[in-house]
């Protein structure tokens, strides 16, 4: 019996996660989850897993839960709680699936502790790349990519990487892909969130919406695969059926394939290096004809452009950029900020803040704050 610790188990990824583990109750049993403030689902699923912690970050949920629940889950709060139940030595398998920054400390935990870390956590790899793929290095811990794109990767690079010219990440292009530049700034919260193929949180939703989830991804290859952004390319694929492509130098390409459901992905991840059924149905190429690829506008999704210039410039730059990536998101989400002001708020973020080489996880941290400090400032501008 495997035993996992879902980071993140209320959201979209948790929930999937829980979904494939319903289907294997003989091979993993759930150890612990965690959520930031919905006590309510937590109840449920205490209930239905009867796990042996539930953390919730948020100190009166942790309250509300501990006091409605009737099984012998020990509930606890706070942040350190996450990093426990990621590095306890019980724990087998752990999902990082906490959405933003918040989910960096627990990832890195994880890795510290040699787990196979589940990785949908992509901001730990673009915050402090450097030092969790040491972090997984030095503990033999085992990463497997929780990002369709990624996964994608790393099932076609099976068979090695010799011969390996560029891999490709396909983005579906969000909702706005046709949408004309000088319409974007009418854009709400609801038309953002509406994501034509992939059912996700409201941030990953936006980030979609602005590319700036492929700009991150982008860096996420780069630690991944340890390729540098001269290898790593993004093609527009709307119908989201190619889940990214590897290019050898023998002209071979190989893609995955599988219509867009993060349970492939994850099932993938529980089961490597076997497989194991998912609940996805199987591809029907002909339902999906045709398939359509397209070259990227870098100066209607500005936030990618900015992605591959971070990555570039390297240090401190990339966590500067997803932290006011997370400043602006909510401010859009909260009605403060029209859609285009995104990247700009990013921009100029990256403009004045100062661009360091934070070599520990507390630098790494110190930046995150400062850069969401100067990006609510800039906000401020604009209420
Ligand atoms: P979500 O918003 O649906 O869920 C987020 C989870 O994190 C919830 O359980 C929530 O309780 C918890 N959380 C939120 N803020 C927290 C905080 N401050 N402290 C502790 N816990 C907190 O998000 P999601 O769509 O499941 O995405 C999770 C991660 O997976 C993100 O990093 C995202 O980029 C990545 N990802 C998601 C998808 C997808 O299809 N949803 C695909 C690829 C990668
Ligand atoms: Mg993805």
């Amino acid at each position: 019996m495997i035993n996992l610790t879902l980071l993140g188990a209320t959201g979209s990824i948790g929930q999937s996660t829980l979904a494939v583990v319903d289907l294997h109750p003989e091979q993993f049993q759930v150890f612990a989850i965690s959520a930031n403030t919905n006590w309510q689902d937590m109840i449920k699923l205490c209930t239905k897993y009867t796990p042996k912690y539930a953390v919730m970050t948020d100190e009166n949920a942790a309250t509300q839960l501990s006091a409605r629940l009737q099984n012998d889950t020990t509930v606890l709060s706070g942040a350190a709680a996450l990093e426990m139940i990621a590095e306890h030595a019980q724990t087998d398998y752990v999902m990082a699936a906490i959405v933003g920054s918040a989910g960096m400390a627990s990832s890195l935990a994880a890795a510290k502790a040699g787990k196979r870390i589940m990785l949908a956590n992509k901001e730990s790899l673009v915050l402090a790349g450097d030092i969790f793929m040491q972090a997984v290095k030095d503990n033999n811990a085992e990463l497997i990519p929780v990002d369709s794109e990624h996964s994608a990767i790393f099932q076609c690079l099976q068979g090695g990487t010799s011969g390996l010219s560029k891999i490709q990440l396909t983005a579906s292009g969000g909702p706005f892909l046709h949408t004309p530049l000088h319409e974007l700034s009418a854009i709400t919260p609801e038309q953002a969130c509406a994501h034509p193929n992939w059912s996700m949180g409201r941030k990953i939703s936006v980030d979609s919406a602005t590319m700036m989830n492929k700009g991150l991804e982008v860096i996420e290859a780069h630690y991944l695969f340890n390729l540098p952004a001269s290898q790593i390319d993004v093609v527009i694929h709307p119908q989201s059926i190619i889940h990214s492509s590897v290019y050898f130098n023998d002209g071979s390409t190989l893609s995955q394939l599988g219509n867009p459901d993060m349970r492939t992905v994850i099932s993938y991840a529980l089961s490597y290096p076997d497989r194991i059924p998912s609940g996805v149905s199987a591809l029907d190429l002909t339902q999906n004809s045709p398939l359509e690829f397209y070259a990227p506008d870098f100066d209607k999704f500005a936030c990618l452009r900015l992605a591959f210039e971070t990555l570039k410039q390297g240090g401190s730059s990339m966590g500067t950029m997803n932290a006011a990536n997370e400043i602006a998101v909510s401010s859009f989400l909260n009605g403060r900020i029209r859609f285009v002001d995104i990247a700009i708020i990013i921009e100029k973020t990256l403009e004045q803040a100062k661009h360091t080489h934070p070599n520990t996880l507390n630098a790494v941290i110190k930046n995150d704050q400062d850069a969401r400090a100067i990006a609510r400032e800039i906000v401020q501008t604009y209420a």
